[in-house]
C-alpha cells in the first residue's frame, strides 16, 4: 500500500526524476560529497536537496551523495526531502507520497541511504513548522511502508 489505487502495480525501482540542468537549478556555492550513506532522511515543505511535486514528479536539488543545506547540524548524515507546497494547510496527494517511497527505495538499492535510516520530519530536529502539520502526521504511516517493502 504506497497511495496508489489497490491492485495497481507500482515499479518501485522507479520514479520520475527532473535532475538540475533541466529545471535550471542555480549552482549550489559548494558541493561538498557525502563520506557515507546518509542515516537519516529529513522530510521537509521547502525547496532542498530533492523536491516532490504534486504529481509525484522529482526534482533534483543537490543529488544523491552531496551534502545539503537543509537542516544544521545534520547536513553530513542526511538527505533532505521537500514536497512542493504548505501542508499546514494542504494534503500531500498520494502521487507524491508514493514518489517518496520509491526515492527512497532507489536511495537504499544504489547505497546513497543506509538500509536501515530514520525518517524524521524538519520538525523532528529543529524548531520549526515544517513540513507542516498534515505532512508531518503522515510520516508514522510511512515508516510502516517502509518496512514493508
Ligand atoms: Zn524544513
Amino acid at each position: 500500500m504506497d497511495g496508489h489505487t489497490p491492485g495497481e502495480t507500482v515499479d518501485m525501482n522507479s520514479v520520475a526524476v527532473v535532475c538540475r540542468r533541466a529545471w535550471n537549478a542555480v549552482d549550489p556555492r559548494d558541493r561538498t560529497e557525502m563520506k557515507s550513506p546518509a542515516q537519516t532522511v529529513i522530510v521537509h515543505h521547502t525547496a532542498l536537496r530533492f523536491l516532490i511535486s504534486g504529481d509525484g514528479v522529482v526534482y533534483e536539488g543537490r543529488g544523491w551523495g552531496i551534502v545539503g543545506a537543509h537542516a544544521k547540524e545534520h547536513n553530513f548524515h542526511s538527505v533532505g526531502i521537500a514536497f512542493m507546497g504548505n501542508f499546514n494547510d494542504e494534503l500531500p496527494s498520494s502521487e507524491s507520497l508514493s514518489a517518496l517511497l520509491r526515492l527512497l527505495h532507489i536511495g537504499v538499492l544504489h547505497g546513497h541511504v543506509r538500509p536501515n535510516f530514520v525518517l524524521v520530519g524538519h520538525r523532528d530536529v529543529a524548531k520549526t513548522a515544517c513540513p507542516g502539520e498534515h505532512l508531518y502526521s503522515l510520516l508514522p504511516k510511512l515508516r510502516e511502508q517502509l518496512q514493508n517493502h
